[in-house]
Protein backbone atom coordinates (compact mmCIF):
# COMPACT_ATOMS: atom_id res chain seq x y z
CA UNK A 1 0.00 0.00 0.00
CA UNK A 2 1.10 3.62 -0.77
CA UNK A 3 1.95 5.44 2.20
CA UNK A 4 2.54 9.07 1.01
CA UNK A 5 0.11 11.36 2.22
CA UNK A 6 -1.29 13.16 0.67
CA UNK A 7 -1.32 11.37 -2.52
CA UNK A 8 -0.54 13.52 -5.82
CA UNK A 9 -2.04 12.04 -9.00
CA UNK A 10 -1.88 14.24 -12.33
CA UNK A 11 -3.45 13.94 -15.56
CA UNK A 12 -1.60 14.88 -17.75
CA UNK A 13 -3.39 16.37 -20.68
CA UNK A 14 -1.11 19.01 -21.59
CA UNK A 15 -1.31 22.82 -20.82
CA UNK A 16 -5.00 21.58 -18.86
CA UNK A 17 -3.34 19.04 -17.24
CA UNK A 18 -4.14 19.13 -13.62
CA UNK A 19 -3.24 17.36 -9.77
CA UNK A 20 -5.44 15.35 -7.77
CA UNK A 21 -4.42 15.18 -4.17
CA UNK A 22 -5.83 12.40 -2.13
CA UNK A 23 -5.40 12.11 1.05
CA UNK A 24 -7.25 12.21 4.94
CA UNK A 25 -7.16 15.73 5.96
CA UNK A 26 -6.33 17.49 2.56
CA UNK A 27 -9.13 19.67 2.80
CA UNK A 28 -7.87 21.51 5.04
CA UNK A 29 -4.67 21.93 3.01
CA UNK A 30 -7.38 23.07 0.07
CA UNK A 31 -6.57 27.38 0.30
CA UNK A 32 -3.10 26.88 0.17
CA UNK A 33 -3.25 24.50 -3.00
CA UNK A 34 -5.67 26.52 -4.44
CA UNK A 35 -3.55 29.79 -3.86
CA UNK A 36 -0.46 27.78 -5.46
CA UNK A 37 -1.92 27.13 -8.47
CA UNK A 38 -4.55 30.03 -9.97
CA UNK A 39 -5.11 33.21 -9.23
CA UNK A 40 -7.90 32.89 -6.63
CA UNK A 41 -8.89 35.69 -5.02
CA UNK A 42 -12.36 35.21 -5.40
CA UNK A 43 -13.80 31.88 -5.04
CA UNK A 44 -17.90 30.67 -4.73
CA UNK A 45 -17.96 27.36 -2.70
CA UNK A 46 -20.83 25.48 -4.65
CA UNK A 47 -22.53 23.07 -1.75
CA UNK A 48 -26.11 21.53 -0.26
CA UNK A 49 -26.89 22.67 2.95
CA UNK A 50 -25.83 19.37 5.04
CA UNK A 51 -22.67 19.27 3.86
CA UNK A 52 -21.88 22.86 4.80
CA UNK A 53 -23.21 22.07 7.96
CA UNK A 54 -20.72 18.77 8.38
CA UNK A 55 -17.56 20.30 6.96
CA UNK A 56 -18.20 23.89 5.20
CA UNK A 57 -16.68 25.62 8.10
CA UNK A 58 -13.54 23.79 7.71
CA UNK A 59 -13.42 24.46 4.26
CA UNK A 60 -14.08 27.67 4.35
CA UNK A 61 -11.11 28.65 7.24
CA UNK A 62 -8.83 26.73 4.84
CA UNK A 63 -9.76 29.41 1.90
CA UNK A 64 -9.81 32.51 4.35
CA UNK A 65 -6.44 31.65 5.30
CA UNK A 66 -5.19 31.63 2.45
CA UNK A 67 -6.64 35.01 1.55
CA UNK A 68 -9.43 33.94 -1.10
CA UNK A 69 -12.93 35.96 -0.41
CA UNK A 70 -14.98 32.76 -0.47
CA UNK A 71 -18.73 32.67 -0.81
CA UNK A 72 -21.01 29.88 0.04
CA UNK A 73 -23.66 28.88 -2.40
CA UNK A 74 -26.29 26.52 -1.39
CA UNK A 75 -28.27 24.00 -3.58
CA UNK A 76 -31.05 21.93 -3.00
CA UNK A 77 -30.16 18.17 -2.46
CA UNK A 78 -31.16 15.64 -5.08
CA UNK A 79 -30.98 15.14 -8.91
CA UNK A 80 -33.43 17.46 -9.15
CA UNK A 81 -30.50 20.40 -8.68
CA UNK A 82 -29.13 19.05 -11.79
CA UNK A 83 -31.19 20.99 -14.39
CA UNK A 84 -30.95 24.19 -16.75
CA UNK A 85 -33.11 26.19 -14.37
CA UNK A 86 -30.64 25.37 -11.14
CA UNK A 87 -27.76 26.25 -13.57
CA UNK A 88 -29.45 29.91 -15.00
CA UNK A 89 -30.43 30.46 -11.39
CA UNK A 90 -26.42 29.93 -10.54
CA UNK A 91 -25.04 31.54 -12.87
CA UNK A 92 -27.45 34.87 -11.69
CA UNK A 93 -26.12 34.39 -8.42
CA UNK A 94 -21.99 34.89 -9.51
CA UNK A 95 -23.10 37.52 -11.37
CA UNK A 96 -24.64 39.58 -8.23
CA UNK A 97 -21.39 38.38 -6.61
CA UNK A 98 -19.57 39.75 -9.31
CA UNK A 99 -17.18 36.88 -10.10
CA UNK A 100 -15.22 37.00 -13.02
CA UNK A 101 -12.72 35.37 -15.07
CA UNK A 102 -10.11 34.92 -12.60
CA UNK A 103 -12.29 33.74 -9.60
CA UNK A 104 -12.85 30.30 -8.87
CA UNK A 105 -15.85 28.06 -8.45
CA UNK A 106 -15.36 25.27 -5.58
CA UNK A 107 -17.80 22.19 -6.33
CA UNK A 108 -18.15 20.59 -2.43
CA UNK A 109 -20.47 17.84 -2.76
CA UNK A 110 -21.40 14.55 -4.62
CA UNK A 111 -21.90 14.20 -8.56
CA UNK A 112 -24.68 16.28 -8.23
CA UNK A 113 -22.81 19.51 -7.05
CA UNK A 114 -20.22 18.59 -9.38
CA UNK A 115 -21.96 17.97 -12.36
CA UNK A 116 -24.03 21.48 -12.12
CA UNK A 117 -21.37 23.65 -10.50
CA UNK A 118 -19.04 22.09 -13.35
CA UNK A 119 -21.55 22.98 -16.00
CA UNK A 120 -21.97 26.56 -14.68
CA UNK A 121 -18.09 27.07 -14.35
CA UNK A 122 -17.96 25.92 -18.11
CA UNK A 123 -20.04 28.64 -19.34
CA UNK A 124 -20.11 31.69 -16.93
CA UNK A 125 -18.37 34.51 -18.15
CA UNK A 126 -16.86 31.89 -20.65
CA UNK A 127 -15.12 29.55 -18.19
CA UNK A 128 -13.81 30.07 -14.80
CA UNK A 129 -11.37 28.23 -12.68
CA UNK A 130 -13.03 25.14 -11.83
CA UNK A 131 -11.72 23.40 -8.49
CA UNK A 132 -13.52 20.12 -7.39
CA UNK A 133 -13.58 18.69 -3.79
CA UNK A 134 -15.90 15.57 -3.74
CA UNK A 135 -17.54 14.17 -0.58
CA UNK A 136 -19.22 11.27 -2.16
CA UNK A 137 -17.32 8.01 -2.33
CA UNK A 138 -19.06 8.32 -6.21
CA UNK A 139 -17.53 11.33 -7.06
CA UNK A 140 -14.11 10.71 -5.14
CA UNK A 141 -13.49 8.33 -7.09
CA UNK A 142 -15.35 8.80 -10.33
CA UNK A 143 -16.99 11.96 -11.14
CA UNK A 144 -15.00 14.62 -9.89
CA UNK A 145 -12.15 13.81 -12.20
CA UNK A 146 -11.95 14.13 -16.00
CA UNK A 147 -14.18 17.12 -17.06
CA UNK A 148 -17.90 15.45 -17.85
CA UNK A 149 -19.89 18.40 -16.38
CA UNK A 150 -23.75 18.04 -17.00
CA UNK A 151 -27.32 18.57 -16.56
CA UNK A 152 -30.43 16.79 -17.20
CA UNK A 153 -32.98 17.73 -19.77
CA UNK A 154 -37.06 16.47 -19.87
CA UNK A 155 -35.74 14.11 -22.46
CA UNK A 156 -32.90 12.19 -20.86
CA UNK A 157 -30.02 12.40 -18.31
CA UNK A 158 -27.23 14.58 -18.49
CA UNK A 159 -28.19 15.51 -21.76
CA UNK A 160 -27.00 19.17 -22.12
CA UNK A 161 -23.05 19.85 -20.89
CA UNK A 162 -19.49 19.96 -21.56
CA UNK A 163 -15.93 18.49 -21.05
CA UNK A 164 -14.54 21.33 -18.96
CA UNK A 165 -11.55 19.80 -16.74
CA UNK A 166 -10.75 21.02 -13.37
CA UNK A 167 -7.90 23.11 -12.17
CA UNK A 168 -7.58 20.93 -9.21
CA UNK A 169 -9.01 18.03 -7.46
CA UNK A 170 -8.88 17.56 -3.72
CA UNK A 171 -9.98 14.03 -2.42
CA UNK A 172 -10.22 13.81 1.29
CA UNK A 173 -11.84 10.54 2.20
CA UNK A 174 -12.44 11.32 5.81
CA UNK A 175 -15.36 13.24 4.57
CA UNK A 176 -17.39 9.92 4.05
CA UNK A 177 -17.27 9.20 7.47
CA UNK A 178 -20.21 11.21 7.25
CA UNK A 179 -21.65 9.87 4.17
CA UNK A 180 -24.59 7.72 5.19
CA UNK A 181 -23.86 3.99 4.82
CA UNK A 182 -26.07 3.31 1.50
CA UNK A 183 -24.43 6.30 0.03
CA UNK A 184 -21.13 4.81 0.17
CA UNK A 185 -21.82 0.87 -0.22
CA UNK A 186 -23.48 2.53 -3.41
CA UNK A 187 -20.10 4.30 -3.98
CA UNK A 188 -18.24 1.16 -3.35
CA UNK A 189 -19.84 -0.29 -6.82
CA UNK A 190 -17.85 1.74 -8.96
CA UNK A 191 -15.02 0.79 -7.06
CA UNK A 192 -15.33 -2.72 -7.81
CA UNK A 193 -16.07 -1.38 -11.55
CA UNK A 194 -12.28 -0.12 -11.48
CA UNK A 195 -11.70 -3.47 -10.25
CA UNK A 196 -12.63 -5.49 -12.78
CA UNK A 197 -12.27 -3.19 -15.55
CA UNK A 198 -8.26 -2.06 -15.04
CA UNK A 199 -7.36 -3.83 -11.13
CA UNK A 200 -6.91 -7.07 -10.28
CA UNK A 201 -4.98 -6.50 -7.17
CA UNK A 202 -7.98 -3.97 -5.65
CA UNK A 203 -10.59 -6.41 -6.85
CA UNK A 204 -8.66 -8.98 -4.57
CA UNK A 205 -8.69 -6.48 -1.70
CA UNK A 206 -12.26 -5.95 -1.90
CA UNK A 207 -12.95 -9.84 -1.72
CA UNK A 208 -10.54 -9.97 1.37
CA UNK A 209 -12.07 -6.95 3.60
CA UNK A 210 -15.72 -7.32 2.18
CA UNK A 211 -17.59 -4.20 3.70
CA UNK A 212 -15.26 -3.36 6.30
CA UNK A 213 -13.58 -1.96 3.53
CA UNK A 214 -15.59 1.38 4.46
CA UNK A 215 -14.67 1.07 8.12
CA UNK A 216 -10.63 0.97 7.84
CA UNK A 217 -9.75 4.59 6.71
CA UNK A 218 -6.50 3.38 5.57
CA UNK A 219 -8.14 0.46 3.46
CA UNK A 220 -10.52 3.48 1.95
CA UNK A 221 -7.76 5.72 1.26
CA UNK A 222 -5.68 3.46 -0.68
CA UNK A 223 -8.70 1.91 -2.73
CA UNK A 224 -9.80 5.85 -3.32
CA UNK A 225 -6.09 6.71 -4.01
CA UNK A 226 -5.55 3.63 -6.90
CA UNK A 227 -9.43 4.96 -8.47
CA UNK A 228 -7.93 7.92 -8.95
CA UNK A 229 -5.22 6.71 -10.96
CA UNK A 230 -7.22 4.79 -12.80
CA UNK A 231 -9.29 7.30 -14.19
CA UNK A 232 -6.31 9.39 -14.64
CA UNK A 233 -5.01 6.73 -16.75
CA UNK A 234 -8.41 6.62 -18.99
CA UNK A 235 -8.77 10.30 -19.28
CA UNK A 236 -5.58 11.07 -20.58
CA UNK A 237 -6.20 8.52 -23.33
CA UNK A 238 -9.37 9.10 -24.31
CA UNK A 239 -10.48 12.56 -22.94
CA UNK A 240 -13.72 13.51 -25.10
CA UNK A 241 -14.73 9.44 -24.96
CA UNK A 242 -14.06 9.37 -28.91
CA UNK A 243 -11.11 6.65 -29.07
CA UNK A 244 -13.45 3.98 -27.10
CA UNK A 245 -11.34 4.08 -24.05
CA UNK A 246 -13.04 5.86 -21.71
CA UNK A 247 -16.00 3.86 -22.56
CA UNK A 248 -14.93 1.13 -20.18
CA UNK A 249 -15.91 3.45 -17.42
CA UNK A 250 -19.72 2.73 -18.65
CA UNK A 251 -19.45 -0.84 -17.52
CA UNK A 252 -22.59 -1.56 -16.07
CA UNK A 253 -24.14 1.94 -16.88
CA UNK A 254 -26.22 0.54 -20.28
CA UNK A 255 -28.52 -1.26 -18.11
CA UNK A 256 -27.86 0.89 -15.00
CA UNK A 257 -28.80 4.21 -16.06
CA UNK A 258 -31.88 2.67 -17.47
CA UNK A 259 -33.03 0.96 -14.21
CA UNK A 260 -32.38 4.56 -12.29
CA UNK A 261 -34.30 6.16 -14.40
CA UNK A 262 -37.19 3.08 -14.11
CA UNK A 263 -36.57 2.98 -10.55
CA UNK A 264 -37.53 7.17 -10.32
CA UNK A 265 -33.87 7.07 -8.75
CA UNK A 266 -35.46 5.27 -5.62
CA UNK A 267 -32.67 3.30 -7.05
CA UNK A 268 -28.96 4.61 -5.80
CA UNK A 269 -26.33 5.31 -8.59
CA UNK A 270 -24.18 2.53 -7.67
CA UNK A 271 -26.91 0.07 -7.07
CA UNK A 272 -28.25 0.18 -10.18
CA UNK A 273 -24.36 -0.40 -11.42
CA UNK A 274 -24.11 -3.03 -9.95
CA UNK A 275 -26.79 -4.76 -11.74
CA UNK A 276 -26.15 -3.51 -14.62
CA UNK A 277 -22.56 -5.00 -14.27
CA UNK A 278 -23.89 -8.58 -13.18
CA UNK A 279 -26.40 -8.33 -16.34
CA UNK A 280 -23.16 -7.43 -18.58
CA UNK A 281 -20.89 -10.05 -17.22
CA UNK A 282 -24.01 -12.58 -17.67
CA UNK A 283 -23.78 -11.37 -21.78
CA UNK A 284 -20.21 -11.32 -21.26
CA UNK A 285 -20.10 -15.21 -20.38
CA UNK A 286 -22.29 -16.25 -22.63
CA UNK A 287 -20.62 -15.32 -25.19
CA UNK A 288 -17.20 -16.90 -24.08
CA UNK A 289 -15.68 -13.23 -23.53
CA UNK A 290 -15.40 -14.04 -19.82
CA UNK A 291 -15.06 -17.39 -17.87
CA UNK A 292 -18.05 -18.00 -16.28
CA UNK A 293 -16.21 -18.14 -12.98
CA UNK A 294 -15.00 -14.33 -12.84
CA UNK A 295 -18.85 -13.48 -13.50
CA UNK A 296 -19.78 -15.87 -10.32
CA UNK A 297 -16.65 -14.17 -8.17
CA UNK A 298 -18.17 -10.65 -9.56
CA UNK A 299 -21.47 -11.71 -8.12
CA UNK A 300 -19.82 -13.31 -4.66
CA UNK A 301 -18.13 -9.95 -4.23
CA UNK A 302 -21.16 -7.45 -4.86
CA UNK A 303 -23.42 -9.79 -2.42
CA UNK A 304 -20.50 -9.39 0.14
CA UNK A 305 -21.21 -5.68 -0.05
CA UNK A 306 -24.74 -5.70 0.22
CA UNK A 307 -25.33 -4.63 -3.55
CA UNK A 308 -28.04 -5.80 -5.57
CA UNK A 309 -27.64 -8.23 -8.16
CA UNK A 310 -30.45 -8.37 -10.13
CA UNK A 311 -34.01 -6.94 -9.89
CA UNK A 312 -37.57 -7.41 -10.13
CA UNK A 313 -38.89 -5.85 -13.41
CA UNK A 314 -42.03 -5.58 -14.60
CA UNK A 315 -41.47 -5.69 -18.41
CA UNK A 316 -38.41 -5.75 -20.49
CA UNK A 317 -39.87 -3.29 -22.85
CA UNK A 318 -39.73 0.19 -21.03
CA UNK A 319 -36.01 -0.83 -19.99
CA UNK A 320 -35.00 -1.61 -23.56
CA UNK A 321 -36.67 1.65 -24.57
CA UNK A 322 -34.56 3.63 -21.91
CA UNK A 323 -31.50 1.76 -22.88
CA UNK A 324 -32.35 2.74 -26.73
CA UNK A 325 -32.34 6.65 -25.61
CA UNK A 326 -28.99 6.74 -23.77
CA UNK A 327 -26.27 8.14 -25.82
CA UNK A 328 -24.43 4.56 -25.63
CA UNK A 329 -26.96 3.61 -29.19
CA UNK A 330 -25.23 3.33 -31.91
CA UNK A 331 -26.90 2.47 -35.54
CA UNK A 332 -29.59 1.01 -33.95
CA UNK A 333 -28.01 -1.37 -31.93
CA UNK A 334 -27.22 -0.86 -27.73
CA UNK A 335 -23.76 -0.82 -27.46
CA UNK A 336 -22.77 -3.00 -24.01
CA UNK A 337 -19.30 -2.61 -22.27
CA UNK A 338 -18.75 -6.71 -21.46
CA UNK A 339 -15.97 -7.64 -19.30
CA UNK A 340 -13.39 -10.01 -20.37
CA UNK A 341 -11.97 -10.65 -17.08
CA UNK A 342 -11.25 -9.57 -13.83
CA UNK A 343 -8.77 -6.34 -13.99
CA UNK A 344 -8.72 -6.72 -17.85
CA UNK A 345 -9.92 -4.40 -20.46
CA UNK A 346 -13.64 -4.90 -21.72
CA UNK A 347 -14.61 -4.93 -25.17
CA UNK A 348 -17.35 -3.42 -26.16
CA UNK A 349 -20.06 -4.67 -28.46
CA UNK A 350 -23.51 -4.30 -30.17
CA UNK A 351 -26.14 -6.67 -28.53
CA UNK A 352 -29.12 -7.22 -30.29
CA UNK A 353 -32.99 -6.70 -28.50
CA UNK A 354 -33.62 -10.02 -28.37
CA UNK A 355 -30.51 -10.73 -26.49
CA UNK A 356 -31.17 -8.23 -24.13
CA UNK A 357 -34.75 -9.36 -23.75
CA UNK A 358 -33.84 -12.79 -23.40
CA UNK A 359 -30.65 -12.44 -20.88
CA UNK A 360 -32.89 -9.97 -18.83
CA UNK A 361 -35.55 -12.73 -18.28
CA UNK A 362 -32.89 -15.50 -17.67
CA UNK A 363 -31.01 -13.37 -15.20
CA UNK A 364 -33.21 -10.60 -13.47
CA UNK A 365 -36.84 -11.12 -12.20
CA UNK A 366 -39.25 -10.23 -15.22
CA UNK A 367 -42.78 -10.29 -13.93
CA UNK A 368 -45.04 -10.83 -17.46
P1 LIG B 1 -25.28 13.16 -4.72
O1 LIG B 1 -24.39 14.18 -5.30
O2 LIG B 1 -26.74 13.34 -4.90
O3 LIG B 1 -24.96 13.04 -3.16
C1 LIG B 1 -25.71 12.16 -2.36
C2 LIG B 1 -26.21 12.75 -1.06
O4 LIG B 1 -25.19 12.71 -0.09
C3 LIG B 1 -26.64 14.20 -1.13
O5 LIG B 1 -27.90 14.31 -0.58
C4 LIG B 1 -25.62 14.96 -0.30
O6 LIG B 1 -26.17 16.06 0.38
C5 LIG B 1 -25.11 13.91 0.66
N1 LIG B 1 -23.70 14.05 1.00
C6 LIG B 1 -22.68 14.24 0.14
N2 LIG B 1 -21.51 14.20 0.78
C7 LIG B 1 -21.77 13.98 2.08
C8 LIG B 1 -20.96 13.80 3.24
N3 LIG B 1 -19.61 13.79 3.15
N4 LIG B 1 -21.58 13.59 4.42
C9 LIG B 1 -22.92 13.54 4.50
N5 LIG B 1 -23.74 13.67 3.44
C10 LIG B 1 -23.18 13.90 2.24
O7 LIG B 1 -24.93 11.70 -5.29
P2 LIG B 1 -23.65 11.08 -6.00
O8 LIG B 1 -23.90 9.63 -6.00
O9 LIG B 1 -22.39 11.59 -5.45
O10 LIG B 1 -23.72 11.65 -7.49
C11 LIG B 1 -24.67 11.22 -8.43
C12 LIG B 1 -24.55 12.08 -9.65
O11 LIG B 1 -23.23 11.96 -10.22
C13 LIG B 1 -25.52 11.73 -10.77
O12 LIG B 1 -26.17 12.88 -11.19
C14 LIG B 1 -24.60 11.20 -11.89
O13 LIG B 1 -25.12 11.49 -13.18
C15 LIG B 1 -23.34 11.95 -11.63
N6 LIG B 1 -22.12 11.32 -12.20
C16 LIG B 1 -21.29 12.09 -12.95
C17 LIG B 1 -20.13 11.56 -13.49
C18 LIG B 1 -19.19 12.42 -14.28
O14 LIG B 1 -18.20 11.91 -14.83
N7 LIG B 1 -19.41 13.72 -14.35
C19 LIG B 1 -19.81 10.22 -13.26
C20 LIG B 1 -20.68 9.45 -12.48
C21 LIG B 1 -21.84 10.01 -11.95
Amino acid sequence: MEDKDPREIWVELGSRRYPIYVGSGVLAETGRLMKERLPSAQCAIVSHGDILELHGEALKESLEGAEIETHLVVVPSGEESKSWERAGWLHGVLVDLKLDRASSILAFGGGVVGDLAGFVASTFVRGVNLVQAPTTLLAQVDSSIGGKTAVNHAKGKNLIGSFYQPRLVVVDPSLLETLPRRERRSGLAEVVKYGVIADRELFELLEEAGEAALDDAETLEWAVGRCCAIKARIVERDERDTRGVRAALNYGHTLGHALEIQSQLSMRHGEAVAVGMIFAAEIAARRGLMQRGDAERLRRLLKRLHLPTSVSIREAGPILEAMRRDKKVEAGAVRFVLPTGIGRAPVVEPISDAEITGTLKDSMVVEG
